[in-house]
This record gives C-alpha cells, structure tokens and sequence, in this order.
C-alpha cells in the first residue's frame, strides 16, 4: 500500500514554525521511530483518518481515552446537549456531582473525590495530599514509571543505592527532586530498605500499578501487597497512579483486579471520555484534608467542567451497565497478543509481549521485561522499523517502543486479523542484524 501523505508534511513543516517541533506533546513527533508524523482529521470507533484521507486501525485510542471507540454516539450526544448549556460556570453543576458518584461507586477504594483536568495534575496534587496528611516530606517513585511532567516527579536516580534523585529534565531545580527517592519497580526488597534508613520520613509511594509507561510490565501481586504492607506499617500514604489503567484493566482499574487497596487513587484517560478531565480520590479522612476542608491547597478555574463531566459521566454510565464490554475487549487483546507473538517467532524476530488486559507491548527482545533496566534492553531500532511498516500497512501504533497499545470495545475480530496480516508482512521486511 502507498499512501500520499503530503497534506500532513505540509501541515507539519507549518506547525514546526509555530510549536515546539509542530507538536503539543513531544512524542507525537515520532522521534524515537523516525517517520514523519501523520496529521489527524477525524476519528470513528477504532479508526483514525489523517488529513490526506488515508485510514488506520488506532491502537493509540488518544494514549489511553477511547475505550470504547472514537466518536461514540452516546458520549458524543451527551456533549453536544451539555454545550447548548453552556461552556463553564466556575460553581458546581449536576453532572459533576453524577460523575463523582459513579467514580466512587466504580473505583472501589475512592471514597471522597476531587476532579482536575489532566493527569499531571492530578498526581501532583495527591502527592502534595501525601505530604500534607502526614506531615513528611519524601516520597518514593519508581524507575520507568510516568506521572505526568509536574517537577517534583520528573526525577531520576542519581548514582549508589539511596542518593538524592536527580532531575530528569533542564528546568527543575534540584532542590524540588531531593524529597524523591527512585527505586527499581517489582523490588520489594529496595522499597524495604529505604523504610528501614528513613523510618518516619517518607509520606508515601506512588506507583502505577500496572505499568504502561515503560512498555507495559505487570508486577506481581505480592509485591503490590508488600508496598501495601510497608505504607500500613509506616503510616505512609500509597497512590496508585491508574491514569492509565483506570477503567481500562477493569471497570475499577488494577485495584478491584487484584484486589488490592491504596489509599490515594489518580485517574485520567478514560474517566474524561476523551475531554480534559481526571481526578484524585480516596479515603475519606485523608481526601477531607484538601481544601477547603482541610489544610491542603488545590484549587482549578475550569475543574469539573460541565462538558468534561458529560463525556465523562456518558462514558462510564456505558462501562457500568455494559460490564461484559471487558470479556470481549479481553478475548480480542489476547488475540492480538498471541497472534503477533506467534508471528514474530515464526519469521524468526526476538520479540515478547506483556499484557494485562487492553494494554499490550509487543517488546523487541527476548524478555522477560520485569522492570527499566530489563525493558531498555529492546531494540528499539528494530520497533521504529516495525512501526513504519505498519503504518504504511494502515495500522497506528505508538510510535516508542516504551508505550502501550490499547484496544477498545470498538475493535472487532475483524480489524485483529487485519492486523494480523499486516504485521506478518511488516515482521517479513524488517532487516536483521
Ligand atoms: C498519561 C499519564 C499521566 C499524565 O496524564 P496527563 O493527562 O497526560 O497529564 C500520569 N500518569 C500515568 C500513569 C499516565 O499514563
């Protein structure tokens, strides 16, 4: 298949004179694939049209959003009924209140909720909440885990065991990353050792439960209760980070998967339908210290915006009373999974692939990817050449090797075999070592 794609170079060589390498996020530039980016017009159930009107099966679903396909009928009537009303009041309106009630009634350990607009925000906020509650400073954070880009989270670990974190970006100072502590992810024993050298100082752990941002890599359950167990013992705060994993592994996210408990939930994603909307919630003794209850500042001009909610509310009034929606998104991803394992092994490419539930990362490399170190162990050359072969095939994937691929209830058996198809032809051209 040959596509023109010169109405998204143009569009693209203009965006590179007015945003930073023309894109709002960096990486929709592709840069860790090579190819140029194509520029999207519109979007419908699981396929996306770039503005050259070639189309593609998206496995990118907006990095997360778009469980249950895009433009869907009901979420997209909800909205255009909340627009006739208004754009924003800045008080509280009937569809937040909704929307909070299903989040607390989905997310099983949320018991009091406080809507934000990005994901970044949201995991800032429940870590300043952390800090607050507890009245201790330094919080532990996992290597090749994503919390949005807020300054205290954009760290890294510095060199030896248990030094300060280092910034992970030109622009923090310092001084903001040297209340973060980096350990390894799936390590018990690490997370352990830092309790036992700072007894009494360390106000909490976040984590994504499940990790997507890294490539996707599922701990395992006892390590999830062990950081449960030490936060218990310590009278640290967990936050599991469920942006992405939140009404995508299950209605109620990793927690009601495993049947683990944290005491601070963020969600982001899915939770806005698509709109720019997430949140943080959890126990209520702890949710009761945010202002203007308690002592904890945080506040937002267009927080629970009545257009967000309403995408949002639609889309998880669909999730709960069509629960059955994850058994065929399951049954599909393991198609996938199984289908692309099989046929990597067949035209003799390394390549292993972790799962849980929607999300999936086919990783170049023999496996198993339990953690950073092991997932930067792929090869990313090879990814980059698989991913232009399957987007010349009509098939979007992320373009990084350590991201996830989403399916949605919009995917059918169809679009996998398609898939299917076009990675046997995409694995066939990739050059070997
Ligand atoms: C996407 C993501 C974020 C950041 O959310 P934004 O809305 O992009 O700010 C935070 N945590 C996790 C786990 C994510 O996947």
């Amino acid at each position: 298949m040959t596509l023109t794609r010169s109405r998204s170079r143009d569009l693209l060589a203009q965006a590179e004179n007015l945003m930073p390498g023309g894109v709002n996020s960096p990486v929709r530039a592709f840069r860790a694939v090579g190819g140029e980016p194509v520029v999207i017009e519109s979007a419908s159930g699981c396929r996306i049209k770039d503005v050259d009107g070639n189309e593609y099966i998206d496995y990118i679903g907006s990095w997360g959003p778009m469980l249950l396909g895009h433009a869907h009928e009901e979420v997209i009537q909800a909205v255009e009924k909340a627009v006739r009303a208004g754009l924003s009041f800045g008080a509280t309106n009937p569809c937040e209140v909704e929307l909070a009630e299903l989040i607390i009634e989905m997310v099983p350990s949320v018991e009091r909720v406080r809507l934000v607009n990005s994901g970044t925000e949201a995991t800032m906020s429940a870590v300043r909440l952390a800090r607050g509650y507890t009245g201790r400073h330094d919080i532990i954070k996992f290597e090749g885990c994503y919390h949005g880009h807020s300054d205290c989270l954009l760290a890294k670990a510095g060199s030896g065991a248990m030094t300060l974190a280092l910034p992970d970006s030109a622009g923090v100072p310092p001084a903001v990353t040297q209340n973060t502590i980096i350990l390894p992810y799936n390590d018990l024993a690490a997370v352990e050792k830092a309790f036992a050298e700072k007894p009494d100082q360390i106000a909490g752990i976040i984590i994504e439960p499940v990790a997507g941002n890294m490539g996707v890599i599922v701990p395992s359950t006892e390590y999830l209760q062990g950081l449960r167990d030490l936060c218990t013992k310590h009278g640290a705060v967990l936050i599991f980070d469920e942006v992405m994993t939140g009404f995508r592994v299950a209605a109620g996210g990793v927690q009601a998967r495993v049947g683990i408990m944290p005491d601070l939930t963020c969600l982001g994603k899915i939770v806005g339908g698509g709109m720019p909307l997430a949140c943080y919630g959890g126990k209520k003794e702890i949710m009761e210290c945010v202002a203007p209850t308690g002592p904890v500042y945080q506040a937002g001009t267009l927080s629970g915006n009545p257009i967000a909610t309403a995408a949002g509310r639609a889309t998880l009034e669909i999730i709960k009373r069509t629960p059955q929606l994850y058994d065929q998104i399951e049954k599909r991803s393991e198609q996938l999974h199984l289908g692309l394992e099989k046929l990597a092994d067949r035209h003799g490419v390394v390549a292993c692939s972790n799962r849980m539930g929607s999300m999936m990362t086919l990783f170049f490399q023999e496996g198993p990817v339990v953690d950073y170190d092991t997932a930067k162990a792929s090869n990313t050359d090879m990814y980059g050449e698989f991913f232009r072969g399957m987007l010349t095939e009509g098939i979007y994937l992320a373009p990084s090797q350590f991201e996830a691929a989403f399916i949605g209830s919009a995917h059918g058996e169809q679009e996998i075999e398609q898939t299917l198809a076009a990675a046997d032809k995409a694995f066939a051209k990739l050059t070997r070592a």
